[in-house]
């Protein structure tokens, strides 16, 4: 594309992939650029919350993402050791939202689905091997500098979206520092063919499992179960997914006899930061660029495509003369203070409370929880919180 009056976004994840579409199909030009040879298939968000949904829903991708997922009205909060659960019915959210329901679809399928609507748009390219390595600006625009497989070029556009990850080089570049914590241990995901439901009565597609000195998550998708959990402290990566340690910890959800046919495994560290700004000029960091979180709760993927529609809408209004420049201004005002105040506190609570061992406040954080699902009011504005609707709301 010719055009350099566009918006550039490096990184084609769930987040860069949802804006490319939001300002594409507003008739804004996007270079969307991925630093792999293709979209990445990796074992990563499967659950779409609803107002996600509703995100998707405007952009006219949603049913293929539902259609290839699977949907979960029900999801459980267990603890085997004393033999407690609870289940949280989303569908008294029905008068707040059209998608009373979690999906449970690998994000992989949300990136397929939109990169194959982008390319059937005459003002979106997609480029694939192109990695951003670094912005220079002025008030003219923003230059991304990037490594192709002929070399380093550049590319010139309008404003400049970062929603190249984690590890976000067009944070560095831009010198944002990323504070937070991560966690010692490594965490393990496993997908396995094995019937779960079998050995756990009334098993939700999503459920959370506290056990004695042990928890795990068990999430469904279209064929597999995926097992999240923790690993012993110390492990590398390399150790964890070794057949031995996979199988050891898989004998600590069910101790079956013989070895569970795993399917994929991926071991990764967990981290919870958020960055000091989500904005440098004309360079935007939205996603995991911006904030990153462990999945209890599933969280990050949903925030991240959150911050890039408010991101894209805005820089809609300012694109058309609807609105001032600073308009962009309030990005960061609105959304950094949902990763601070919000998803980092909700995400560590759900952890605190899968690894509360204390049998006096864990039975007593039960008893309000079962008391809470119980009563479809209070159900309601848990269901409200936990699936980020309250989130948008301010
Ligand atoms: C096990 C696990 C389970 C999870 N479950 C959930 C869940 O259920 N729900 C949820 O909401 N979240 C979940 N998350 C978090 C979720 O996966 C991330 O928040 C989400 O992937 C963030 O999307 P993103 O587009 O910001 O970044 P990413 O998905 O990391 O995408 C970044 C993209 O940028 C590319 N890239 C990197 N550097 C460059 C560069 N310099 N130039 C160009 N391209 C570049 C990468 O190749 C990648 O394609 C989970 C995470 C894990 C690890």
């Amino acid at each position: 594309m010719n055009n350099v009056d566009r918006v550039i976004i490096a990184g084609a994840g769930p987040v860069g992939c949802a804006s490319a579409l939001y300002l594409a199909q507003n008739d804004i030009p996007v270079t969307l650029i991925e630093s792999c040879d293709s979209l990445p298939e990796d074992l990563r968000a499967s659950t779409f919350h609803s107002p996600t949904l509703e995100m998707l829903d405007d952009l006219g991708v949603v049913d293929k993402v539902i259609e290839q997922g699977l949907v979960c009205p029900i999801w459980q909060q267990r603890d085997t050791r004393d033999d407690w659960s609870v289940n949280w019915d989303l569908s008294v959210l029905k008068e707040d939202t059209n998608h009373p329901y979690r999906i449970q679809c690998e994000q992989f399928k949300l990136t397929r689905i939109i990169v194959a609507e982008l390319e059937k748009m005459e003002n979106a390219e997609v480029l694939f091997n192109v990695k951003g390595v670094g912005a220079d600006q002025d008030e003219h625009g923003v230059t991304l500098k990037v490594n192709t497989v002929d070399g380093h070029e550049e590319l010139k556009g309008r404003y400049l979206i970062a929603s190249d990850g984690a590890s976000s080089t067009i944070r560095v570049s831009q010198d944002i520092k990323f504070p937070g914590l991560t966690f010692p241990e490594l965490w393990l995901t496993v997908s396995s063919k094995f019937e779960f439901e079998d050995h756990f009565e009334n098993l939700a597609p999503v459920a959370y499992f506290a056990m004695e000195n042990f928890w795990f998550l068990l999430l469904r998708v279209p064929g597999l179960w995926r097992v999240l959990m923790p690993s012993n402290q110390g492990q590398t990566a390399e150790m964890l997914v070794q057949e031995d340690s996979v199988q050891e910890l898989m004998h600590r959800v069910v101790p079956i006899e013989g070895n569970f046919k795993i399917v994929h495994r991926t071991a990764y560290p967990v981290h919870q930061r958020v960055a000091e700004s989500y904005r440098s000029g004309r360079v935007f960091l939205v996603g995991d660029a911006a904030h990153i979180n462990n999945p209890l709760g599933g969280m990050g993927m949903n925030g991240g495509v959150h911050d890039g529609i408010n991101l894209s809408k805005k820089i809609v209004s300012v694109w058309r003369g609807d609105a001032e420049e600073s308009l962009l201004d309030l990005y960061e005002k609105e959304r950094l203070p949902v990763a601070t105040e919000y998803v980092q506190k909700t995400t560590l609570r759900n952890k605190a409370m899968l690894e509360q061992n204390d049998p006096v406040v864990r039975k007593a954080r039960q008893k309000e929880l079962s008391a809470i699902a119980s009563n479809p009011m209070k159900a309601r504005e848990y269901l409200l919180e936990s699936s980020m609707i309250a989130s948008l709301k301010n």
